[in-house]
């Protein structure tokens, strides 16, 4: 960190960072990229006289500790998220993504999300004063063979609103599919079969929130399927919550085996394959598992690592040695 000093301080001044709250700042352009925990918490508490503008792909604030619970429908959706358009503090707000930053004319050039009948993004420039990176990061699937194209389709990634809205719409269609009257035995095991991938923080929560939601809310919905249902955690490494002290990941694993969550650790998912068997009525899927055997399913969560988003990979600053944007001790 130390050696770094001196390009960082050349980037800060490139990103024109100063104390935004000091009277002397009032007309400058402040542009925040991203609305997480660092630009929503930011964007909140500047000043109403702000000149600030946001650059998000997403028109709202989500309280991720939370998201897991919306993914089976314990909390409602609008009751972690907070609009940003409408924060006194926001002079122009812009639904888009940023793809480029010119530190030296001080631009950003950014493209919108919308589909276009032409098949064109817009693409539009937004000059700054002071510019506030805070992309975040995003799912990793290590290029895991068919992760990435079956995204959305079986496989759900679990970060923002819309993977947690899918999840939980997958969850009920995996059931009402599974109670028709034609739907084969070995069918509506693989359809109630459940896969997490990554033993991290996250992937626990949801596997304790999925446990609940079967036990509790499917049990009296859908009783006579409840034998069908299978939860597996597959972990690479050779324990579960890697930041957690051992007592705590000890614990959790004890936890999820008295309540019939298969974990396997020491495993990696290889890839996923795409098959037919003449006796289901879909496409099925299964995952391969390092250790040999492979797991059909008809719902996967992968939430295996993070990695920094296309943004911050293309530009030319002090990067850790993960990729991620290097900051002075104050964030700045
Ligand atoms: C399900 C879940 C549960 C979690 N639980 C906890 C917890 O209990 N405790 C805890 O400490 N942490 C938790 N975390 C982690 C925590 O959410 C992150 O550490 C935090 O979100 C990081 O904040 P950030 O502002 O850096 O990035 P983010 O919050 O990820 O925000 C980044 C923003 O930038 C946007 N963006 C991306 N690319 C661009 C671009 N090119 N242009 C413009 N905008 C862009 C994104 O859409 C997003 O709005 C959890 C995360 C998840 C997903």
């Amino acid at each position: 960190m130390h050696s770094c000093q001196p390009p960082l301080h050349n980037y800060y001044r490139l990103l024109g960072s100063q104390r935004f709250t000091s009277s002397g700042d009032k007309g400058k352009r402040i542009v925040v990229l991203g609305t997480g925990w660092g630009g929503f918490n930011l964007a909140q508490n500047l000043p109403t006289d702000t000149n600030l503008s946001v650059i998000p792909p997403s028109n709202h604030f989500v309280f991720t500790p939370l998201l897991p619970s919306t993914a089976v429908g314990t909390l409602e959706f609008r009751a972690i998220q907070e609009c940003v358009r409408t924060l006194p503090s926001v002079s122009n707000f812009y639904q888009a993504k940023a793809i480029s930053i010119d530190f030296e004319e001080k631009t950003i050039l950014c493209r919108d999300i919308w589909d276009h009948t032409d098949a064109k993004p817009s693409t539009f420039t937004v000059p700054y004063d002071s510019l506030v990176p805070s992309m975040g990061v995003k799912t990793n699937t290590f290029s895991t063979p068919n992760v990435s194209s079956r995204e959305g389709k079986e496989v759900f990634f679990l970060k923002h609103l819309h993977h947690a809205r899918s999840i939980r719409n997958r969850t009920l269609e995996m059931f009402e599919i599974a109670a028709l009257p034609s739907t084969s035995d070995g069918e509506k095991r693989r359809l109630l079969s459940f896969v997490i991938v990554g033993g991290g923080p996250k992937s626990c929560e949801y596997a304790s929130e999925l446990h609940d939601f079967l036990t509790r809310d499917l049990a009296t919905l859908y009783p006579d399927l409840l034998p069908y249902v299978r939860v597996t955690l597959v972990e690479a490494s050779n324990h579960l919550l890697g930041p957690f002290e051992s007592s705590l990941r000890s614990y959790v694993l004890g936890l999820f085996k008295s309540r019939d969550i298969s974990v396997k650790i020491d495993t990696a998912v290889l890839s996923v394959e795409i098959f037919t068997d003449p006796s289901y009525g879909f496409e099925a899927s299964k995952a391969i598992l390092s250790s040999g055997e492979s797991l059909e399913f008809g719902t996967m969560i992968w939430s295996a690592g993070l990695k920094p988003v296309r943004l911050t990979d293309a530009l030319s600053i002090p990067k850790t040695p993960a990729g991620r944007i290097l900051t002075l001790s104050q964030l700045l």
